[in-house]
């Protein structure tokens, strides 16, 4: 006797209700996502193809990815890829999955660079490059360089600089902080820093377990790179320059103040995300 066949509607319908059982917050989607990602199809193919019985082989392979996502796996991790600002990056363990979030600090600097021709940017804690590689996309005529302290990071970032054609304007500095550029002016500083308090560390949902914790642990209050950042920017950037930051929920008002209290940089403004979170914190070099 054999088994009787999978097909992909089978099969999802019972991923889902596996997956929903384990904890996963979006069971049915994770299912098409990496349905669909073993098969090599969008997940509209799933829909069409309801009656199609599964190989052994893609069988196998799904059963792998289903369970590293029952084990609370990023659903990017397992594809080895994540969309953000309509580009599909490659992301690894090594680097934090770009959050949608974040897209609102690319915007608010591709804004503010209306203006500016042929503009030169720094991007702190690269990561996966989300945040840079995205701005040199949209402004074909802007430079940047791009540091983190991981060298895997750095790795995987210079990939997708590669694959999304910005490589030749994006330079890669491994170090801390703002240290790599030191001596260097530029139009703006940006970056995303780690910025989870300690005490909300340990409470995170398992999939944060799977990120690297350097790119998320901030210090006791979170916001220990906020302090360290705005204490060089200045240096750093033309007068009129400025410095675009991501910040956590309820940390807008304390980055704005450390920041200007201590270095010739003045808060200029702060955005929103799309959930009415303050976000993003400008900060601009005056004279
Ligand atoms: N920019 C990416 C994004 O928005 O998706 C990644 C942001 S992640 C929250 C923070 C990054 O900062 C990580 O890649 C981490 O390795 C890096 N990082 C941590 N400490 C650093 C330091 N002292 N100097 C430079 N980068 C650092
Ligand atoms: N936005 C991330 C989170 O979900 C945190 C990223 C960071 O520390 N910059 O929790």
């Amino acid at each position: 006797m054999s088994e009787p066949k999978w097909t992909i509607g089978s099969i999802l319908t019972w991923t889902k209700q596996y997956f929903a059982d384990k904890g996963v917050a979006s069971p049915r989607l994770d299912a098409e996502v990496l349905l669909s990602h073993i098969l090599g199809t969008d997940r509209m193919y799933l829909y069409v193809n309801f009656d199609q019985p599964l190989e052994a082989g893609e069988l196998a392979a799904f059963r792998e990815a289903v369970k590293k996502r029952a084990a609370r796996m990023p659903v990017a991790y397992i594809t080895g890829r994540r969309e953000f600002f309509g580009l599909s990056f490659a992301v690894t363990p090594a680097v934090l999955i770009p959050r949608p979030d974040t897209e609102v600090l690319v915007e608010a600097v591709i804004r503010r660079f209306q203006a500016t021709d042929g503009p030169s940017v720094l991007d702190i804690g690269t990561g996966s490059g989300a945040v840079i590689v995205s701005l040199l996309h949209k402004l074909p005529a802007a430079r940047g360089v791009a540091t983190d302290v991981s060298a895997e990071a750095l790795a995987v970032a210079a990939d997708n600089a590669a694959r999304l054609g910005v490589a030749d304007r994006l330079e890669f500095l491994r170090g801390d902080l703002l240290a790599p550029a030191a001596g260097r002016v530029f139009d703006a500083i940006v970056s995303n820093p780690p910025y989870i308090a300690a005490k909300d560390m340990a409470a995170l949902e398992p999939e944060l377990g799977y990120e690297p914790r350097g790119a998320l642990a901030g210090g006791a209050d979170g916001l220990d790179f906020y302090r360290r950042m705005a204490g060089g920017a200045a240096a750093l950037l033309r007068p009129g320059g400025f410095l675009a930051v991501e910040v956590g929920a309820g940390q807008a008002r304390q980055v704005a103040a450390l920041a200007t209290e201590a270095t010739g940089l003045e808060a200029a403004d702060t955005i929103k995300d799309y959930a009415g979170v303050e976000r993003v914190v400008v900060l601009e070099r005056r004279l």
